[in-house]
């Protein structure tokens, strides 16, 4: 079959992942490089990446293709904080509750414990019911309700809960009551260990994938016509087609094509992505704190999470680089050099620097980051996918199928979507 002609819009994994596994088939990429969200980009003589990247792929396929392409920093041990209100403490919350003030602590296991018993067997509706269920009202109220709205800008009753997996835990009675009694060492988190390359950031281990791959640079799709089988490019070039896979933003396609019906266009629309700003900084500093990365509940701190890049290469040249991430709705159009200003002064009172210690800060922006798990989320993708597909248009990815999924997944994505085709009849 890889005698049609496939093209493909977007070149980051899930484009290439497509693309290396249907030989001939043309990439276009709307930027002047291929990744995607997964590049990664140098500045103050660090590396720096669209929002905290780790490889914590437990993907044996995946893990082979990318751990032998750059030197790895191989981390067996992650330390990941909190913060709040002026403290410090060990992520989940729930299972190192020891670090918090004795009330607290007290509160958060008496309402988990209770918890336990009052909503056992009950199947939580949302993600408010799934971490009152799980974790009690009192973790429910100071800390995930919290994090919740500066993090998804969406109320915790209008979440789903199928983006859990793999990335809040379940609660373990046992783990949470020894967690109070003293300090623990936290065996639970998914990142408990993680790989990443000594240089260039994540991207390092990623580039080659887009080695041998004819990905044409600088081509943004602007429309595709479904009856004709075109897709016309920003520069007005024209580029035919038997079968479009398209793995950018599932609302910008279906904008692009004229005869998609209201229907499609109003499920389209009701796509939720976060807009997200990293403030990346080099402070002339050895160390600023023990953690890989932190996250901050603060409601009056704008920053969401906090990661040095150093602590992640295993790099150490007596700077520290690091990267703050706030994440907004898509309305959002805040004043960037205010942003900036406020997350560097949030960041010298949080780690101690004064704003001389900065040798170089820039804020990024990018459109989208992470897709919104709302409880609308589901039936609207299947419908808006749906439709394309009886027209000749598949898509897969982060946008693609608009899901949150991690890099190994997007690549997978992209590969298992040639095999489906390759077995379907033209
Ligand atoms: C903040 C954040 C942190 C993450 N952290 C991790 C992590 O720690 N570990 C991990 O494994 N994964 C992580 N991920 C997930 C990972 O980055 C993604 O799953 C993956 O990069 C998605 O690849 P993709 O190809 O599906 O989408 P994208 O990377 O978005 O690729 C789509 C491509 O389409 C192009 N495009 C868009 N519009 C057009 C157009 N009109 N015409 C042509 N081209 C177009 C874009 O430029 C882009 O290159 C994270 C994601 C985010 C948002």
């Amino acid at each position: 079959m890889s005698e049609r002609h496939v093209v493909v819009l977007g070149a980051g994994l899930a484009g290439l992942g497509f693309a290396r596994h249907w030989p001939g088939c043309r990439v276009f990429e709307a930027d002047g490089e291929p990744g995607g969200h997964a590049r990664s980009h140098e500045f103050g003589g660090a590396w720096f990446d669209r929002g905290a990247h780790i490889c914590h792929s437990q993907d044996e396929t995946w893990l082979k293709l990318v751990t032998a392409a750059a030197p790895l920093h191989e981390m067996t041990k992650s330390t990941v904080l909190n913060h709040k209100a002026g403290r410090w403490f060990a992520y989940p919350v729930q299972n190192h509750l020891f670090d918090l003030p004795k009330a607290d602590r007290e509160a958060a296991l008496a309402d988990f414990l209770a918890a336990q018993e009052k909503y056992r067997g009950r199947e939580p509706k949302n993600y408010e019911e799934w971490c009152r269920f799980q974790y009690g009202d009192f973790l429910l109220e100071n800390f995930y309700r919290l994090y919740t709205a500066k993090y998804w800008h969406v109320p915790m009753a209008e979440l789903a809960t199928d983006w859990l997996g793999g990335r809040l835990l379940p609660s373990q009675v046992a783990n949470i009551v020894a967690g109070a009694q003293g300090a623990v060492e936290e065996k639970q988190a998914v990142f408990r260990t993680f790989r990443y390359p000594r240089r260039g950031g994540f991207f390092a281990m990623l580039a080659h994938l887009a080695d041998g791959v004819d990905v044409r640079l600088n081509k943004r799709a602007a429309r595709v016509d479904a009856a004709q089988r075109t897709v016309t490019f920003a520069d007005g070039t024209e580029e035919g087609y038997d079968a479009l896979v398209s793995t950018i933003p599932l609302p910008e396609l279906a904008e692009m094509i004229p005869d998609a019906t209201a229907d499609v266009r109003a499920a389209a629309a009701k796509l939720r992505a976060l807009r997200q700003y990293c403030v990346n900084l080099v402070v002339e500093r050895e160390t600023l704190s023990p953690a890989n990365w932190f996250y901050v509940y603060d409601p009056d701190i704008e920053i969401s999470r906090v990661s040095f890049p150093f602590s992640l290469s295993g790099e150490c040249i007596g700077r520290t680089p690091i990267q703050a991430e706030v994440f907004l709705p898509q309305s959002a159009r805040p004043n960037e050099e205010a942003l900036l200003e406020k997350a560097m002064a949030d960041l010298g009172r949080l780690l101690k620097f004064p704003a001389s210690a900065v040798i170089a800060a820039e804020i990024r922006h990018y459109s989208r980051s992470y897709v919104v798990s709302d409880l609308d989320r589901a039936a609207a993708v299947r419908h808006v996918r749906d439709w394309l597909r009886g027209r000749g248009i598949e898509t897969t990815g982060l946008f693609g199928s608009w899901e949150y999924i991690w890099s190994d997944r997007a690549f997978a994505g992209g590969r298992a979507l040639a095999q489906a085709l390759r077995e379907k009849p033209s």
